[in-house]
C-alpha cells in the first residue's frame, strides 16, 4: 500500500472515530444528525422551521421593513452609520437557541451549518461587494480564552472557505473588555466601545471588508469596527451577520 492510500485510510479512521464521540448535531434541536440529515447539516423537521430574512429589507440594515414602500427601517432613518451596507441571514427567533448554544456552549461545528447557508442565500450579494477580506468582529483575548473560540470568527471562516475569500482575524484587535450591550441604550453603546478596537497590524490593506459578527441590534459594534477600518484607509466596509433585528 502506497504512503498516500494509508495516509488517506488513517484520516478516515479518524474522522469516523470522531463521528462516534461526537457525532454531527442539528444546529436547531441538537439532536443527533442521521446519515441522510449529515449532507444537509440540518435535520429534516427543523429545515422547515428555519427561516431566512427575506424582502423588502432595509438598503443600509437589511433588517425586514414592515412597509415595502420604504426604503430604510426607523432606526437607519435616525441615525447614520459609518458602515456602508449589510445583510442578516436568519430571522431571529427560530434560531435562537441555536445561536445561544454555538455561544455558550460550545456547538462550534454549527459553525458549518450557518456559513454554508450563508454563503448559499447571500452569496451573491456577498460577491457583489467584492470583498477583498473578511474580518470577524474580535472578542477581548483574556475572554476568547476562556471560551475557546470567538463564534464570530468561526462563522466567518466558515463563511469565507465557502467564497474563497481571506478570513483575516488580526487586523482589526479587541483592546479592552466592554460591558454586555443588551441593556445599553445608543448613546451608553457609542461610549463602551469607545476606544475598544484597535488595528492589529498595518501590512496588510484592504479596500473592501466584509465584517462578520453572530447578531446585529443596532449596529453599534459595527459601526466601531467600521471607524478603525475607514481611519486606515478601507474605502467600503459592509457586513454579514447570522441574525439579527431592533430590539433582540
Ligand atoms: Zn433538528
Ligand atoms: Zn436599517
Amino acid at each position: 500500500m502506497r504512503e498516500k492510500d494509508t495516509h488517506h485510510l488513517r484520516n478516515d479512521y479518524l474522522k469516523r472515530i470522531r463521528e462516534l464521540l461526537f457525532p454531527p448535531r442539528c444546529p436547531v434541536c441538537d439532536e443527533v444528525l442521521g446519515a441522510q440529515d449529515r449532507q444537509r447539516l440540518i435535520c429534516r423537521d427543523c429545515a422547515g422551521k428555519i427561516s431566512f430574512i427575506h424582502e423588502p429589507r432595509c438598503l443600509k440594515c437589511g433588517m425586514a421593513l414592515e412597509d415595502e414602500t420604504e426604503e430604510y427601517c426607523s432606526s437607519c432613518k435616525k441615525r447614520r452609520h459609518i458602515y456602508d451596507s449589510g445583510l442578516a441571514l436568519f430571522e431571529y427567533s427560530p434560531l435562537r437557541t441555536s445561536m445561544y448554544r454555538f455561544k455558550y456552549s460550545g456547538r462550534a461545528e454549527y459553525a458549518k451549518f450557518y456559513g454554508r447557508a450563508a454563503a448559499r442565500y447571500l452569496g451573491e450579494q456577498i460577491r457583489k461587494w467584492q470583498p477583498e477580506g473578511v474580518i470577524p468582529v474580535p472578542m477581548y483575548a483574556p475572554k476568547e480564552r476562556m471560551r475557546g473560540y470567538n463564534q464570530a470568527e468561526l462563522f466567518a471562516r466558515a463563511l469565507g472557505n465557502e467564497l474563497s475569500i481571506p478570513v483575516y482575524n488580526d487586523i482589526v484587535i479587541r483592546r479592552r473588555k466592554t460591558s454586555p450591550m443588551k441593556r445599553l441604550n445608543a448613546r451608553q453603546r457609542h461610549v463602551n466601545l469607545k476606544n475598544a478596537f484597535i488595528i492589529g497590524r498595518n501590512d496588510v490593506k484592504l479596500r473592501r471588508v466584509l465584517v462578520v459578527d453572530d447578531i446585529y441590534t443596532t449596529g453599534s459594534t459595527i459601526d466601531a469596527v467600521a471607524a478603525v477600518l475607514k481611519a486606515s484607509g478601507t474605502e467600503k466596509v459592509f457586513f454579514v451577520t447570522l441574525s439579527g433585528g431592533n430590539g433582540i
